[in-house]
C-alpha cells in the first residue's frame, strides 16, 4: 500500500473543503484533499447567504467565482397568497456584503475545486475515505482511489467536510438526532421557459404553501431555475405516496397560485430528488486531530438558506484554529470552536424553529412594516448571526416568540 505523509487531509471538496484547502494552502501548509465523487456532481444547497462571501474572499476564492457570472442574489422575497414581504439585502443592520449568488452547485463547486487545484493543492478526485485509525493527534486514513487501489494518509490533523458522507461521525459514533422536528424535501431543476422579464424572473422566492409548508423558486444565469418543495416529513410522504417524485414535485408547484403558470408543463432536466429528515447534528465538533465541518457536523433546514454559510465559516474557522496550533499558540477548541460554532447555530434554530411555529411569519408579513425591525432580522438573514449588537440576534430566544404575540393580540383586538 502506499503512504503519503501531509500536514492536514480534508475530507471532501465541497465549499467547507475547499474553503479550508484554499485557506492554508496560502498559509504554506501541505494539505491534501480527498473528494469520493468525480465534478461536477450533483448537491442541493443553491441559494447563498452574503456572509459566505466573507470566507470566498478570505480564502481567496472569490475571483474564480465572480468571473463565472452567476446570478447575483440582492434578497429573497416570500410570498403568502397574496401578501409578499421583500428583504433587500443592502438595507440590514450592521456591517456586511450586500449580495451573494444563487448558483447551479456542480457548476460553482467545480470552479472552486478547479481553482484549488490551480493553486497547486493535491485534491485527488474519486477517492473515498473508508477508515480512519488516531494515535494521539496523528492519524492514519485509509483511502480507495478510482481504480480500486488502497492507499494510507498519514495527517497531523483532519478536517472532515464530507457532507452527508459524515466520515468521521459514522467512524466515531458522533451522530445524535437533530433538536429540529423532521422535514424533507424533493427538488429538481427545469429550463425556465415561461420566465419573465427583469427582476421578476430571476428574484429568488419562498412561496408559502401552508404554515409549514414551503416551494423554493431559484432562477440561475444559465436559464434554468430550481423548484423544491419542503415540508413535514409526513406530508412529503404523504404528497409522494403512490407517486414518482415527479409527480410529486408537480402537484406541490399545482399548489403556488403565484407560480403555477410559470412553471405549466416544463420538463424537469433530472429525476426530482427526494431528501428525507434532512436536518443532522453531532456529540462533538471535534476532537484529537480532527475536527468536524459544514454538513459533516451540523445541518438545520433549507429555509434560511444557511447551510453553505455554516459550512464556510466552520471550514475557514478550523483552517484558521489548525494554523494557530501549528504555531504553537494554545487553542480551546470548545470555546473557540464549538462554542462560536454553537452561537451562530443557536441564532439560526431559533429562526427555523419559528418560522415552522408560523410566528416569523407574522413579523414578515405584518403591515405597515416596520423598517427598524425588518434591518435588523435582515442582516441575520445575511448571515451575520454574531453581531450581538443586533438585539434580533442577541436575545434571538425570545424576541421573534414576544413581538408575534403582540401583533397577534393587536389584530385580534381591531
Ligand atoms: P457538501 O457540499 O455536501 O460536500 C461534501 C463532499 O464530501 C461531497 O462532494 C462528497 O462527495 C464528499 N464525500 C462524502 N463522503 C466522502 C468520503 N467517504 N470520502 C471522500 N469524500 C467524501 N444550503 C444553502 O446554503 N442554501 C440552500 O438553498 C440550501 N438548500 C438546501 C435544501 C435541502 C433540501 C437540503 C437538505 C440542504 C440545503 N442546503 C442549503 C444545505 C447545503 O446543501 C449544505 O449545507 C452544503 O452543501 C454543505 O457543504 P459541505 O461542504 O459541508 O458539504
Amino acid at each position: 500500500m502506499t503512504k503519503e505523509f501531509v500536514d492536514v487531509l480534508i475530507i471532501g471538496a465541497g465549499p467547507s473543503g475547499c474553503v479550508s484547502a484554499s485557506y492554508l494552502h496560502n498559509n504554506g501548509v501541505k494539505i491534501k484533499v480527498v473528494e469520493k465523487t468525480r465534478f461536477p456532481r450533483l448537491v442541493v444547497g443553491e441559494s447563498l447567504i452574503p456572509r459566505v462571501m466573507d470566507h470566498f474572499a478570505e480564502a481567496e476564492l472569490f475571483e474564480s467565482l465572480d468571473k463565472m457570472n452567476f446570478e447575483k442574489k440582492l434578497g429573497a422575497r416570500f410570498i403568502r397568497g397574496e401578501e409578499i414581504c421583500v428583504f433587500d439585502f443592502s438595507k440590514k443592520f450592521g456591517e456586511g456584503w450586500d449580495w451573494t449568488w444563487q448558483v447551479p452547485r456542480a457548476d460553482f463547486d467545480n470552479t472552486m475545486a478547479q481553482e484549488v487545484i490551480r493553486k497547486g493543492i493535491d485534491l485527488e478526485f474519486e477517492s473515498e475515505v473508508l477508515e480512519v485509525s488516531f494515535e494521539g493527534k496523528n492519524s492514519k486514513t485509509i483511502v480507495k482511489d478510482k481504480d480500486g487501489n488502497l492507499k494510507e494518509i498519514h495527517a497531523k490533523f483532519i478536517i472532515d467536510s464530507s457532507g452527508y458522507g459524515r466520515v468521521l461521525p459514522r467512524l466515531l459514533d458522533l451522530d445524535t438526532p437533530s433538536k429540529l422536528d423532521p422535514h424533507s424535501s424533493i427538488f429538481s431543476h427545469v429550463k425556465d421557459i415561461n420566465r419573465p422579464e427583469g427582476e421578476e424572473g430571476t428574484l429568488i422566492s419562498f412561496d408559502i404553501l401552508e404554515t409549514e409548508v414551503w416551494l423554493w423558486v431559484i432562477p440561475f444565469s444559465n436559464g434554468n431555475t430550481s423548484l423544491g418543495v419542503v415540508g413535514p416529513t409526513d406530508f412529503i410522504n404523504a404528497l409522494s405516496e403512490n407517486k414518482d417524485n415527479a409527480e410529486a414535485l408537480r402537484n406541490a408547484i399545482q399548489l403556488s397560485d403565484y407560480y403555477i403558470q410559470r412553471f405549466k408543463g416544463t420538463e424537469f432536466l433530472f429525476e426530482p430528488v427526494k431528501l428525507e429528515n434532512y436536518s443532522r447534528a453531532v456529540k462533538k465538533m471535534y476532537g484529537d486531530g480532527f475536527a468536524l465541518t459544514g454538513n459533516s457536523s451540523e445541518f438545520l433546514d433549507p429555509v434560511f438558506s444557511s447551510g453553505v454559510a455554516f459550512a464556510t465559516e466552520s471550514g475557514m474557522l478550523a483552517a484558521k484554529l489548525y494554523l494557530k496550533e501549528s504555531k504553537g499558540i494554545e487553542v480551546n477548541w470548545e470555546v473557540e470552536f464549538t462554542e462560536y460554532m454553537k452561537r451562530g447555530i443557536g441564532v439560526f434554530t431559533t429562526y427555523v424553529k419559528e418560522w415552522y411555529t408560523g410566528n416569523l411569519q407574522t413579523l414578515f408579513f405584518h403591515q405597515p412594516e416596520n423598517p427598524d425591525v425588518k434591518e435588523k432580522i435582515c442582516s441575520v438573514l445575511a448571515g451575520y448571526v454574531w453581531n450581538e449588537e443586533n438585539p434580533f440576534v442577541k436575545k434571538h430566544d425570545n424576541v421573534i416568540k414576544n413581538m408575534a404575540y403582540l401583533l397577534d393580540r393587536e389584530k385580534e383586538s381591531k
